[in-house]
């Protein structure tokens, strides 16, 4: 155990002008509280807050970080009060030790209303103070590096699952990444052993195969640099079980598929020579493409910044190389820590956005509203609101959806227009499916297109009222445009039936009691306006009549002859017809499927309609195809609708973006039965978002 002068000589390395007293006070101040108190090691339990704080300090925090860390415990475990913590070492310190406790307080074990109570006061320490955070993470970690003493394996998997769900993501998030991967690994170890040892096996028998392997590639990668005429610093480490573990699930492959078991680090002076360094690595070693990503253009959410790339190494081995300076190195694995440390006499935030820690407010701000206790928590972890989720937008925006909630869903909480026309997403940098369900902590950049709609399918996977209402108002006006549409081709065709040319002043809508053309024509549509009706409007009215082009065609007797369209089932232009002869009349058209038509004996007349040849022969459709901006998109679905057995009369692209084609494709098929068939094999390519018929 490091002892008061040992510590206050750590805190002399990086803060000369420390306040001695105040540190040995607060050193004495512990030690005195916690008294006899035994942890499950068996020491005293003074070790524990000691060895915290000299993690505080090694993290080179500021003493006020580091005397909380000695004086972290003494609220929640002795009879020690705020009111004296305030009078001896002031109100920053007291208010980051109460800050600590409340986190402690939210376990497994306490009632729900307790927990949101805790969790939300936790909270509202860390949005005034991210220290309070920083000493919590620090103080889980040396609890972590003691678990092995706690004798009840349920407990350690309490411990550990704790672990996972709440401080690490709490740690990834303020970038605190050498903690994370730490207190990862061994909650990983206490909750999956036996994946543990298989990953750690396997490493070993990598390992083993080739075990100069990182040093042969890093003194290869020296001496590329160095003939550069570059001056840098090139290490490998082996990642931890855990991430391996978390890289094979994610992105299903075996071990031996990753590349970036050992990371290889080379770190330089200035931010030029980090592309430098790149343009150099390049250049002798060939890259594996899709995989190099500039952090340092684009930081993360946490403020990491980095070049990653994978090449093939030295080696002949593909190998993952991450390129940074040493101030992005240290942000790398301390993350906030880092601009919390002392630097000349003086803490600095080093430019540190404020706004930074916003998702920490939108998170109370949830809490606050939501409700009874109960409702939001049912588990003290960080995805305890086990009915939301919290998503980020690019800006780091914290959006907040229920549980199931998917990337359209996140689009219309955003805004309206950007859910209506949104046409792509990435989440995390990746393109994924609109149907894609969010997860806690997923970064969605929902890329648009002023050509897109809402489309009904949406309504099956979106879980927010918002959502569905839109949707669905959306789908409902479009159902409404096509009764419109259906209902004047009706009326035309009424029209054409009695030989009258189409002319809409001659439509008496008024007569229906419509106050508009156009919903007239939805009624009729819909069929609560009858054709009979329709036909008789016409007659009635004095309106101008020539004779049209006679849409009907028999086949068995010469033109010329009478034709009528039955008063019983007024077939209309598409229908199967067939003819009866009527003496002193002509031919009276009836639909194939009409009861009449069984009636009494009936001399039949083959008919047909004049332009079905022609509509079955040149039946053009056309298709809104979004696809993935690739190069062989284009040449797939070409392939995809001739061999369906159509055609394209006409592509154009509407709309294009980095990652997306906007297509309007014409397609001539036989009917409406090799459209679908069409559309459905479009469906199935990997390259085609979403086909529509337009
Ligand atoms: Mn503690």
């Amino acid at each position: 155990m490091i002892t008061s002068a040992e510590l206050i000589n750590l805190v002399k390395t990086y803060d000369p002008e420390v306040n001695a007293d105040m540190l040995r006070k607060a050193y004495m101040f512990a030690m005195e509280a916690h008294g006899t108190q035994k942890r499950a090691s068996g020491s005293p339990f003074f070790y524990h807050p000691v060895e915290v704080a000299r993690l505080l300090a090694e993290l080179r925090l500021d003493v006020p970080s580091v005397i909380t860390g000695l004086l972290h415990d003494v609220l929640e475990d002795t009879s020690v009060t705020f009111e004296e913590l305030e009078e001896i070492f002031g109100s920053e310190v007291a208010f980051l030790v109460e800050g600590v406790t409340k986190l402690s307080k939210v376990n497994y074990a306490s009632s729900k209303a307790h927990q949101t109570e805790n969790f939300r006061k936790f909270l509202l320490a860390t949005s005034k103070d991210i220290r309070v955070l920083i000493v919590k993470l620090v103080d889980r970690l040396h609890n972590m590096r003691t678990i092995n003493y706690i004798a009840s394996i349920e407990k350690r998997k309490r411990i550990a699952l704790e672990t996972i769900e709440i401080y690490a993501p709490l740690a990834e998030r303020i970038g605190m990444n050498v903690i994370r991967d730490e207190i990862e690994d061994i909650a990983f170890y206490h909750l999956h052993p036996n994946e543990y040892s298989a990953i750690s096996v396997r490493l070993e028998q990598i390992r083993s195969k080739d075990d100069n392997f990182v040093q042969n590639t890093v003194a290869e990668l020296n001496r590329v640099l160095r003939g550069a005429g570059i001056e840098a610093t090139v290490s490998g480490r082996e990642k931890k079980a855990y991430s391996i573990w978390k890289k094979m699930r994610q992105r299903n492959v075996s071990l031996e598929q990753i590349n970036d078991i050992i990371a290889f680090r080379v770190i330089v002076k200035t931010v030029e020579q980090c592309y430098l360094t790149l343009g150099v690595i390049h250049t002798h070693f060939p890259i594996m493409p899709g995989r190099f990503k500039d952090y340092i253009s684009i930081p993360k959410l946490n403020n990491y910044r980095s070049l990653h790339t994978t090449v093939i190494g030295p080696l002949k081995q593909g190998i993952e190389i991450q390129i940074r300076t040493e101030e992005m190195h240290r942000v790398a694995d301390e993350g906030i820590a880092a601009h919390w440390s002392y630097k000349e006499g003086n803490v600095v935030s080093s430019g540190e956005d404020p706004k930074k820690y916003n998702w920490i407010k939108s998170l109370l701000t949830i809490l606050q509203n939501s409700g009874t206790p109960e409702e939001v928590m049912d588990h003290s972890k960080l995805e305890m609101f086990e009915n939301e989720v919290f998503c980020f937008t690019p800006a780091g925006d914290l959006i907040t959806l229920p549980r199931g909630a998917t990337v359209v869903d996140f689009a219309y909480e955003i805004h309206t227009s950007i859910g209506s026309t949104c046409i792509g997403v990435r989440v995390n940098g990746k393109i994924v499916p609109l149907k894609t369900v969010l997860r806690n902590g997923d970064q969605v950049d929902i890329i648009t297109s002023p050509y897109q709609n809402p489309e009904s399918s949406w309504e099956r996977f979106v879980v927010t009222g918002k959502a569905k209402s839109c949707i669905r108002k959306f789908v409902r006006s479009q159902e409404k445009e096509e009764f419109v549409n259906i209902g004047l081709q009706l009326v035309k065709n009424v029209f054409s039936s009695t030989k009258t040319v189409f002319a809409e002043n001659l439509v008496d809508y008024k007569s229906f009691s419509c106050d508009s053309l156009g919903k007239f024509y939805y009624s009729v549509g819909r069929g609560t306006i009858s054709l009979n009706s329709v036909r008789t409007m016409l007659s009635d009215g004095d309106g101008y009549r020539s004779v049209v082009e006679d849409p009907i065609c028999l086949m068995d007797y010469t033109p010329g002859i009478a034709v009528h369209f039955s008063e019983c089932c007024h077939p209309i232009l598409g229908d199967k017809i067939i003819g009866i002869l009527v003496p002193q009349k002509g031919v009276v058209v009836h639909i194939t499927s009409c009861a009449h038509l069984g009636r009494g004996k009936n001399v039949f007349v083959r008919v047909k309609w004049n332009k079905e040849d022609e509509v079955e022969s040149t039946f053009i459709s056309r298709l809104r195809i979004v696809i993935i901006n690739q190069r062989e998109s284009f040449s797939i679905i070409m392939n995809v609708i001739s061999s369906s057995g159509a055609s394209i009369a006409n592509i154009k692209v509407e709309h294009r973006s980095v990652d997306f084609f906007d297509l309007l494709v014409d397609i001539k098929v036989n009917d409406v039965i090799h459209l679908g068939e069409v559309q459905a094999a479009l469906r199935t390519c990997a390259n085609v978002r979403s086909v529509r018929r337009l």
